[in-house]
């Protein structure tokens, strides 16, 4: 931990470090003097592996740490190794065409194999290593955008990426998008970006700034997840969002859980009624399909019509 200190007024700098032990309560100690013994051990424990450094005083807890602090140096290697790929999910409409496609990161971790995006974006985002990883997304969805100008079957195909939390609240988020966008040449009317209800309630002056000033270079929004967070009708009306998502939670049970259908009807009547296309993810049977489409759904996206697969695996979908 560099400081700086002011000794006979001249600025000298100087580096401190912590042995830090953790003991919780009160699987610990169950009184304080018990649990500040327990946390004493642990930070004597740090002390004796090398100092500067944390140690929880349960091992399987030091594990846990262990095999996250493990994971997070190898996922600092991921992007300059080239073990991130994109693959897509196709979006289609009730006739089964594909309009767009969502692209989903893949880490094909040299030993671990293919890992999924649940367990590493989480890390990503807590250690920031989301603002680069999230940067190479935007860039290579833009440049297959590029590409596929020239591709007589994918050249009016939308592509949907997803902006985690902590990328979207940095000051310069829409600078950055807009230098990638501009850079790569896009029509940006075919990049649409997937925001969580997370992400709008943390701040909606900001989360609506932002997404105006990205509105006017013609970038599209789908609320992702949708129902899942707050839903709250005051901030949907005041978003300029493009799409609503049905999560797919609600889509899994449809057809035997009234609830779950009761609430999806409402969120495509809603949607409908604002204007917003309304998706369905996760649609995986027919039934599922005849449903969303007798209440007025128009958009799909689930296993139904495809996985998420590599570049040349979706292309081939196109022809089909
Ligand atoms: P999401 O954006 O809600 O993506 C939908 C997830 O549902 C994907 O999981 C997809 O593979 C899965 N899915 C699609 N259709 C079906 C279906 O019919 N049945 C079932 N059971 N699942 C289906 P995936 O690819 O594992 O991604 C999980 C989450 O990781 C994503 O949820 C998104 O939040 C995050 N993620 C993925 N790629 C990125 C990325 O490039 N950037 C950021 N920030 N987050 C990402
Ligand atoms: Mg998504
Ligand atoms: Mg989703």
């Amino acid at each position: 931990m560099p400081c700086s200190l002011l000794v006979d007024a001249v600025q000298v700098d100087v580096c401190l470090s912590a042995s830090i032990g953790i003991a919780v309560f009160p699987q610990h100690g169950a009184t304080a003097q018990d649990l500040i013994r327990s946390a004493d051990k642990a930070m004597y424990r740090a002390k004796a592996e090398g100092r500067n450094t944390v140690r929880f005083f349960d091992p399987a807890m030091q594990a846990a740490l262990q095999q996250r602090i493990k994971l997070e140096t190898e996922l600092r290697h991921a992007l300059p190794g080239n073990e991130l790929q994109l693959y897509y999910q196709a979006q289609v409409d009730g006739d089964g065409k594909v309009l767009s496609a969502e692209v989903l990161i893949r880490w094909q971790h040299p030993q671990r194999g293919l890992v999924s995006p649940v367990q590493f974006i989480p890390l990503a985002e807590e250690s920031g290593l989301i603002l680069p990883i999230g940067a190479w997304v935007l860039e290579t969805a833009c440049a297959q955008l590029k590409a596929w100008e020239n591709h007589p079957l994918a050249r009016d195909l939308k592509l949907a990426v997803n902006v985690s939390a902590r990328q979207f609240r940095q000051d310069d988020f829409v600078s950055i998008t807009k230098h990638v966008v501009d850079q790569s040449g896009i029509d940006p009317t075919r990049l649409k970006l997937e925001l969580t209800e997370s992400i709008v309630i943390n701040n909606v002056a900001d989360t609506i700034e932002k997404m105006h000033q990205l509105k006017v270079l013609g970038l599209t929004f789908s609320m992702d997840d949708f129902g899942t967070g707050y839903s709250s009708l005051a901030y949907l009306k005041r978003l300029p969002l493009d799409q609503l998502k049905i999560d797919q939670s609600f889509v899994r049970d449809i057809s035997h859980d009234p609830s779950d259908a009761a609430i999806v009807q409402t969120i495509i009547t809603m949607g409908n009624t604002l204007g917003l296309n309304v998706i369905a993810e996760g649609v995986e049977t027919q039934v599922q399909l005849d449903f969303l489409q007798k209440h007025g759904c128009k958009t799909f996206q689930g296993y139904l019509f495809s996985r998420p697969v590599p570049l040349a695996e979706f292309e081939k979908l196109l022809i089909a």
